[in-house]
């Protein structure tokens, strides 16, 4: 019998997809002389943050990009930081530029994102940027929901008259998700901590995403049988292993195909940062 409920989109399976497909531009770019470059910005010792820069660097280079890391002590000031990205917006070997967030307290972090270049801002977070997105308009997008696009995507799955709901309404997740959505024809409700009923809106989804934060947010009750599942949740069970805002198991028993943590949207993010670099050296060569 075929199996039509639970099925997994696996983040990692098709990671490993992408980063190929990134690999072999990166590899064409640099027959040509130029070698994407990404450099990533640390401040200060956030032991999470000391790991995600770790990934994002390694994944760079597995995939034949040049990775810079930048480590400054929790000291650094707002004007030597500022100092640092408009050297390197100015540096032609750095095609992407990261600020690991958070950024310490005395750092402005909305002043040091608008200082990238928007052709460098490769995590999408510029305000050209989510303009771009608003309008349409070619841009990089954040990663993490262009992530989730590309897990619709590679399961040939058709937005256009869907009711998609956004779960959450952050800046870097929940909002550029939604206009995603909405850009591929689909109807979309975002919900957030102020929403009286999210079980009567969850239910009148064909797909939702998960972006809150919060354990169990989702459990079965609240899916409609089939939906699609994206969850962004980056949560600790009581055992202290990663966990998402998805009961995965319950859900997993009702939801059409649902994505795992670990295992789903978490590598595609980092992916994403690498298209985007990617992408970023190749509008520099064809300019
Ligand atoms: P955030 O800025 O804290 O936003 C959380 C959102 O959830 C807010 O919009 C909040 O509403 C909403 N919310 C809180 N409680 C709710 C509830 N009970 N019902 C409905 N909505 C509720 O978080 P974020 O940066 O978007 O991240 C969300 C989650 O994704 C986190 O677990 C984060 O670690 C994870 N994440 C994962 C990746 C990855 O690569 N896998 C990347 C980024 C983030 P209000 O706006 O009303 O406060």
């Amino acid at each position: 019998m075929t199996q039509t409920t639970g099925r997994l989109i696996d983040g990692n399976a098709l990671s490993k997809q992408l980063r190929a497909e990134v690999a072999q531009r990166a590899a064409a770019l640099k027959a040509r002389g130029i070698t994407p470059g990404l450099a990533v910005i640390l401040v200060g010792d956030n032991p999470a943050s000391q790991v995600y820069v770790r990934n994002k660097v390694k994944a760079c280079e597995d995939s034949g990009l040049h990775s810079v890391l930048e480590k400054y002590e929790a000291s650094m000031t707002e004007a030597q930081l500022l100092a640092r990205i408009e050297a390197l917006n100015n540096d032609p070997a750095i095609h992407g530029i990261l600020v690991q967030l958070p950024l310490p307290a005395h750092i402005d972090a909305h002043k040091v994102i608008e200082a990238i270049s928007p052709a460098k801002d490769v995590d999408g977070f510029h305000v050209a940027s989510a303009g771009a997105l608003m309008v349409g308009q070619p841009g990089f997008w954040p990663c993490t929901p262009y992530g989730c696009m590309k897990m619709l995507e590679s399961i040939n799955y058709d937005l256009k008259g869907k009711h998609a709901v956004v779960i959450g309404r952050s800046n870097i997740v929940g909002k550029p998700m939604a206009l995603m959505l909405l850009g591929q024809n689909a109807t979309v409700t975002v919900c957030h901590s102020a929403t009286k009923d999210l079980k009567a809106m969850t239910l009148q989804a064909d797909v939702i995403v998960a972006a809150v934060g919060k354990r169990n947010v989702l459990t079965a009750d609240m899916v409609k049988p089939g939906a699609v599942v994206i969850d962004v949740g980056m949560n600790r069970n009581d055992e202290g292993k990663l966990c998402g805002d998805v009961d995965f198991e319950g859900v997993k028993q009702v939801a059409g195909w649902i994505t795992p943590v670990p295992g789903g949207v978490g590598p595609m993010t980092i992916t994403m940062l690498l298209v985007n670099t990617m992408e970023a050296a190749e509008r520099v060569a064809a300019a």
